[in-house]
């Protein structure tokens, strides 16, 4: 995942419009999160397991569409949980942190498991150590393929500030712990067990699922997916569907749970500005040097405001959104393109990060480079830009732009790295069988279709012309989305079980294409 999960819970942020300012307040408030953190733990130790082990059996077998005779089947298919926690623990030991990556490792262990269920699996490298795996189970009927998409790379971790080294795979409290529990070899295990256990049930989807599991996500893919969709793409021909991270079952205060499924992601346009200038001593400068055209030039695009532009995607996820609010915020989100006229209402929504991302294109300075000496005056000094773009901008125009507020021929701009923003329809049978999940197993949760501020390895596939949707069947709070890519990164075994048997009901009810 490039960006931060927690994004785009826009409920509880809204209903207190929340600021940086505040957030550092909590960040800072180790009472709080200490307190947090027991009551997260304590949670897990649970009496009465034998019942609940019975109701998830039940559970299961609706889940797998077994009648009850095939109870049996059902109870072994209770033990999800384990065997995905299990698996979970074996990938997270095996380090897969990018750079380097060294992904073959953890693919070979999830194709050992699937061949020996007679799963058909193969791992494939993009260089020597860069492996992805993928695996095929036929279904039964003329179905187009759905595609279940994970990522085995995951980025550093610094051990200090665990409560668990985070390469250990430890089992604690009803949680998996390690670095890349959610992000995403957690999913990479749910969606190995729920192939695994179609493949038990011995009752196949009426399609194929295809299972890829991929090197190089967390550096933008070139090595995995986009590797993959280039020089394979024979792995996923005819795919109808593909579900990838991206979003997830947020869980809100009051127990509340909405269901987020990203159908949409802004695009990257990340922009190196170079200032050149006559190089010479520190002591005798003259009016101009590369480094004070860069600094006059950064100071331009800092002031510059990209104008607000309201997609109809963001437009679509804030009214959804809407009915979980209080009036007058409600109407205001049901009817966004006419409240974001009055400007005290757009200072305050655009206030929150996440939102002002939504609704605009933005630009954040985050390498600079200059000289190496303090007495020498550099020929050169640059900076990266990471600019995101909404959907429908056009990222030539959008560099023209730069270069137009900039306005100064001695520094240039270079496009480091820019693909289009990529969506998927709204309205299609996956999203459907989503709709359906939620109304059978999560109380009629409301379903929202979003649009995340980040990107995820899905723009490779939406590019081959497969509908792609980012839905992780985890129940998440705030609170374990802040460990993605932080400390003590862990999912609970209550998830990995629910997760598995989520994915299989929403498979069963995705609706076959004609
Ligand atoms: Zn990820």
């Amino acid at each position: 995942m490039n960006f931060p999960l927690a994004s785009l819970v826009a409920p509880p942020r809204f209903s207190a419009f929340r600021t940086p300012d505040d957030a550092q307040t909590l960040a800072g408030d180790d009472v709080d999160k200490f307190a947090m953190r027991k009551r997260a733990s304590g949670a897990n130790f649970r009496p009465g397991g034998g019942v609940r082990r019975a109701a998830a059996a039940a559970l299961v077998a609706l889940a797998l569409g077994l009648s009850a005779p095939r109870a049996r089947a059902a109870d072994a298919a209770s033990r999800w949980g384990d065997e995905a926690a299990d698996l979970l623990a074996e990938l997270i030991r095996i380090d897969t942190t990018n750079p380097p990556g060294g992904e073959t490792a953890a693919a070979s262990a999830l194709a050992r498991r699937l061949a020996a269920a007679g799963i058909q699996a193969e791992v494939i490298e993009s260089s020597p150590g860069r492996g992805s795996l993928f695996a095929r189970l036929p279904g039964s009927g003329h179905g187009r393929p759905v595609v279940l998409l994970s990522h085995l790379d995951v980025v550093p971790a610094d051990p200090h500030g665990w409560h668990v080294p985070p390469f250990a795979g430890v089992r604690r409290g009803g949680y998996v712990w390690g670095r890349g529990a959610i992000d995403c070899k957690g999913v990479a295990a749910v969606e190995t067990t729920a192939l695994l256990a179609l493949a038990r049930s011995g009752q196949p989807l009426g399609r194929d699922l295809v299972l890829l599991a991929t090197a190089d996500e967390e550096t933008g893919g070139a090595a995995g997916a986009g590797w993959l969709t280039r020089h394979r793409p024979d792995l996923v021909a005819g795919a109808e569907y593909l579900l990838n991270e991206g979003d997830d079952i947020h869980l809100l205060p009051g127990n509340r749970r909405v269901v987020q499924v990203a159908i949409a992601e802004k695009a990257p346009c990340w922009v190196r500005i170079t200032a050149t200038g006559e190089p010479g001593h520190g002591a005798v400068p003259p009016p101009q040097t590369a480094v004070t055209r860069l600094v006059r030039a950064l100071d331009k695009l800092l002031r510059y405001r990209t104008p607000v532009r309201l997609t109809p995607a963001v437009e679509a996820y804030f009214a959804a959104l809407a009915p979980l609010e209080a009036e007058p915020l409600r109407s205001r989100l049901l009817h966004l393109r006419a409240a974001l006229d009055d400007p005290g209402f757009l200072t305050e929504i655009t206030r929150n990060p996440r939102q002002n991302a939504l609704l605009r294109d933005t630009i954040t300075p985050t390498v600079l480079r200059g000289g190496a000496k303090t007495n020498v005056i550099p020929a050169e000094a640059s900076a990266d830009l990471d600019c995101r773009l909404l959907p429908g901008e056009a990222p030539d125009a959008f560099v023209g732009q730069l270069a137009e507020v900039i306005g100064d021929d001695a520094v240039h701009l270079e496009t480091l790295l820019s693909f289009p923003a990529s969506s998927s329809d709204p309205d299609s049978g996956l999203v459907a069988a989503v709709r359906e999940l939620a109304r059978s197993e999560l109380h009629g949760a409301p379903v929202v279709p979003s649009v995340i501020p980040g990107f995820t390895d899905s723009h490779y596939f939406r590019d081959l012309g497969i509908a792609s949707y980012g839905f992780v069947p985890f129940v998440l709070s705030d609170e374990d989305e802040r460990t993605v890519h932080g400390a003590d990164e862990r999912v609970s075994i209550d998830n990995l079980r629910e997760g598995v048997r989520r994915l299989l009901v929403l498979l069963r009810a995705i609706p076959t294409s004609s």
